[in-house]
């Protein structure tokens, strides 16, 4: 969700910031801006919809400049609304990403001091703010502080300034890192950005100012008015291949990874699990967290402890997290999944919980993320850049990593890696042309239907949730997953003849109940779908059926990947945009 990129270095600085904000483009925005200085002047091109692949400032030279892509919280979706946003004197050009939160009493405020605004959009609050510091004899840098001290939310700012040709920034909230090469300094809100100039970063928490003036960076803490020294480091895990490949989108490609990548995510050693085994085996309570298909991860990260290893789990969304607050305690651990470890809610809920004392164990995919510094404990998903929207791999990596450490907690860590090792190599033999073809002719069966209904049960109840949303987020179609025991206390009633729906199978305790649910919903004229263990396949309550790769214990796995599929041909044979789904961003860095 919206993206920040600044650049001062001896190259074109257009140039750089055009590439920046295109390794921006997967975090969702609808408008962007680039500013750069320009012997005496600041100059601004801006634009809805997306960035072109070229930009006509190539032309100019400029080793100086920022850009944004933003994605509206605040004023319609328009030129003027789009960032950087001019001071009135032209001296200085602001970018913001988040939300100002009393952007209205500020606004009035400002207004009652004669201050006139073009925009609806808050940041033109930020922009008036430090100009009235400036019009008090404070300086630029002075102003900035102060007006972003009176900003309430989550926020990040960051300021073009033409007299002492420098950027400015300041964090709280929303994400922030700086990019390190020689004279060369690189400023954005993930590293993906600029990983493809340098993989040496330096980490910017809350409530810290950049400044970034000919090459050299300084921090400053304002909350304790000192700079700070803070060493850069070499993040390997940014040195990643960020292209198609031969697939024809990311979704595609970023699907058929998920044979390695399930294997990536868990390569730990048992030593390295030790202190989250420890910590787990003496909680009081083990929450899991998480929210969207994260959520979902949290739900069946929390059924594997509970099955597998008999723990009390309770999954909790982040963003409900309300009538649990007074529960947490410091004897209790939450782990929390977070693609980005930038999600605005599940921040603000971890923030709460660390208060209460409760042990932090996360498992992000990006490196240098906020979340990875709140934490206690961390693990990497290393699934490596995940740029669809929609979450494929990034999903699959963190329920492996829940089935491990489940497993490892009854002493069965070996037995854990075989099993994710078998499935690797069967994921392997069935990402297929033919296979894929199946599908595809099956969604292709699907793309007149309006209302879908995805039924599950045990090991598969979250998935038949993931699965719908996946498809309902690339689809724009509407899928509802349920249990497949909530069918007859009212589902059902939505049944009518051509109503697809789609029953999880697996040759496990459930397959009787999903039998009959099927027949149920075939009976009142359904169009029935069945993914699951091959052993199903001649069943006759399915009108078609779709195999999953076969394993013992991970079949929430090999059971999501058809839904995975089916969404992407369904977006495909739709004409959507499969990558970029309309209205939604990849990394949600406001509430
Ligand atoms: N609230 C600002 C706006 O609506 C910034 C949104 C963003 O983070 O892109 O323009």
């Amino acid at each position: 969700m919206c993206g920040i990129f600044g650049y001062i270095g001896q190259d074109s600085a257009p140039s750089i910031i055009h590439k920046g904000l295109k390794r921006l483009e997967y975090r969702g925005y609808d408008s962007w801006g680039i500013s750069i200085i320009d012997k005496d002047k600041i100059r601004t091109i801006k634009d809805v919809g997306h960035l072109p692949e070229e930009i006509a400032q190539k032309k100019l030279f400029s080793t100086i400049g920022i850009g944004h892509t933003r994605w509206a919280t605040h004023g319609g979706i328009t030129v003027t609304n789009a960032h950087p946003h001019f001071s009135k004197d032209r001296s200085f050009v602001i970018a913001q990403n988040g939300i100002v939160e009393n952007y209205l009493e500020l606004k009035e405020e400002l207004e009652s001091k004669e201050y006139e605004f073009e925009t609806n959009v808050d940041t033109e609050v930020i922009v008036k703010l430090v100009e009235e510091g400036i019009k008090k004899g404070i300086n630029l840098r002075n102003s900035l502080i102060s007006a972003f001290k009176q900003l309430e939310g989550r926020n990040t700012v960051i300021v073009l300034d033409l007299k002492d040709k420098r950027i400015l920034a300041i964090r709280n909230g929303s994400p922030l890192i700086l990019g390190i090469k020689k004279d060369e300094i690189f400023l954005a809100s993930d590293p993906l950005a600029f990983n493809q100039f340098t993989t040496e970063i330096v980490e910017v928490n809350n409530g810290e100012l950049i400044e970034i003036e000919k090459g050299k960076f300084k921090i400053f803490d304002i909350d304790n008015n000192k700079y700070i020294d803070r060493e850069s480091k070499i993040e390997k895990l940014l040195d990643i291949d960020i292209d198609k490949g031969k697939y024809a989108h990311y979704m595609l490609k970023e699907i058929v990874q998920q044979q390695h990548t399930i294997l990536k995510a868990t390569e730990y050693t048992e030593k390295e699990l030790k202190p989250l085994i420890k910590q787990l085996n003496n909680a009081e309570n083990i929450y899991t967290i998480g929210a969207g298909t994260a959520g979902f991860s949290a739900d069946q990260i929390a059924y594997y402890l509970r099955k597998i290893s008999k723990k009390s789990a309770i999954s909790i969304k982040s963003y409900e997290t309300e009538s649990y607050l007074d529960l947490i305690t410091s004897k209790d651990v939450v782990i929390v999944l977070s693609q980005s470890g930038e999600t605005a809610d599940t921040l603000e809920a971890i923030e709460l919980f660390k208060e209460k004392g409760a042990y932090i164990a996360s498992v992000i995919n990006m490196p240098g993320s906020t979340l990875s510094r709140i934490s206690d404990i961390f693990f990497m998903s290393k699934a490596g850049s995940e740029i669809c929207v929609a979450s494929t791999k990034v999903f699959t990596s963190q329920i492996s990593f829940g089935y491990l450490i489940s497993k490892t907690l009854i002493g069965e860590f070996n037995e854990a890696k075989k099993e994710l090792s078998s499935l690797s190599s069967n994921l392997e033999s069935y990402f297929t042309k033919e296979r894929f073809k199946d599908i595809e002719n099956i969604a292709n069966k699907l793309v007149n239907k309006e209302h879908f209904f995805i039924l599950g049960k045990g090991q598969n109840f979250h998935i038949a949730q993931e699965g719908a949303l996946k498809i309902k987020e690339i689809s724009y179609k509407h899928f509802e997953g349920f249990a497949a025991g909530e069918l007859k206390h009212g589902v059902i009633a939505l049944i009518e003849k051509g109503s697809p729906v789609i029953s999880i199978i697996s040759n496990d305790m459930n397959r009787k109940d999903m039998i009959s649910a099927t027949y149920e919903v075939k009976a009142r004229g359904a169009l029935t779908i069945g993914i699951g263990d091959m052993d199903f396949e001649n069943e006759k309550c399915f009108d078609y059926f779709i195999d999953v790769a076969k394993t013992e214990e991970l079949k929430a796995i090999s059971n999501v990947i058809p839904f995975q599929l089916i969404s992407y041909f369904l977006a495909k044979a739709l004409g959507n945009n499969i990558d970029k789904p309309r209205n939604l961003a990849k990394s949600v860095t406001v509430k």
